[in-house]
């Protein structure tokens, strides 16, 4: 059930690479899989998926304590500054934070990765149609925001993500795709020291074809390999 799932996850990355003329290798499928049992990753783990997103630290955590070494975790939800530490310690295990939005927190991650003797990748968080249910600096602030934090030599930034908004019609969320490729195309033209723009991260359930039409190299997908979450269910 859920490798047939993945199975059909698999084939419109491919259909949609092929539609922009993509090599399907540019693009990372990151299964999210909050909330979900470890039964459940390890059925997908079982069919050759090893990037794996969630959003919640503790969950995390527990998470890469019991599952295969070889997973790379993606942090991909909001997150406080006073559980960085405990991402730190596990950085070995932790491929990506995507979702720094502010100075304070990449502060935070710059002592913690310092502290662990590491360099943390991240992602700035964009929130790219200013939604005021979203995390993520605006648009107009993410070049200044890098430019920041570019000088934290903890931290490796390697590109944004952003979260569009959740639409009917996958389509209406192109141009904000669009947008996000052209920022980063932009942020990469000023050559900033520490800064690589190699990393998109867009596109999820409802949107994730779209999304790498418009150069998405990472795709965050849940629903669609893992089901609908049940948030009342502890996992
Ligand atoms: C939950 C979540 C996803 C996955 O969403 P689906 O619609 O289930 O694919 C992707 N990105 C972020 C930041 C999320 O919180």
């Amino acid at each position: 059930m859920l490798a047939e799932n993945l199975k059909t996850v698999r084939e419109n990355i491919t259909e949609a690479c092929r539609r922009a003329n993509r090599d399907p290798s540019e693009v990372t499928l990151v299964a999210v899989s909050k909330t979900k049992p470890e039964a459940d990753i390890q059925e997908i783990y079982g069919q050759g998926v090893r990037d794996f997103g969630e959003n919640y630290v503790q969950e995390l955590v527990e998470k890469i304590d019991h599952l295969p070494g070889d997973i790379r975790w993606h942090m991909i939800g909001h997150l406080q500054r006073n559980k960085v530490k405990y991402l730190a310690r596990r950085a070995d295990s932790i491929a990506l934070i995507h979702s720094v939005d502010t100075y304070r927190l990449a502060e935070e991650i710059n002592i913690q990765a310092k502290k662990n003797k590491r360099i943390i990748d991240i992602l700035v968080e964009v929130n790219i149609a200013d939604e005021d249910s979203k995390f993520g600096i605006s648009r107009e602030d993410a070049l200044s925001l890098i430019q920041d934090i570019a000088g934290l030599d903890g931290i490796h930034i390697r590109g944004l993500m952003t979260s569009a908004p959740n639409v009917k019609n996958a389509e209406e969320n192109r141009a904000y795709f669009r947008s996000i490729k052209a920022l980063a195309v932009d942020i990469n033209s000023r050559n900033i020291d520490n800064v690589e723009m190699d990393i998109l991260s867009m596109g999820m359930t409802n949107d994730y074809q779209i999304a790498i039409e418009e150069g998405s190299t990472m795709v965050r997908v849940g629903t669609a390999i893992f089901g609908a979450r049940d948030y009342h269910r502890k996992s």
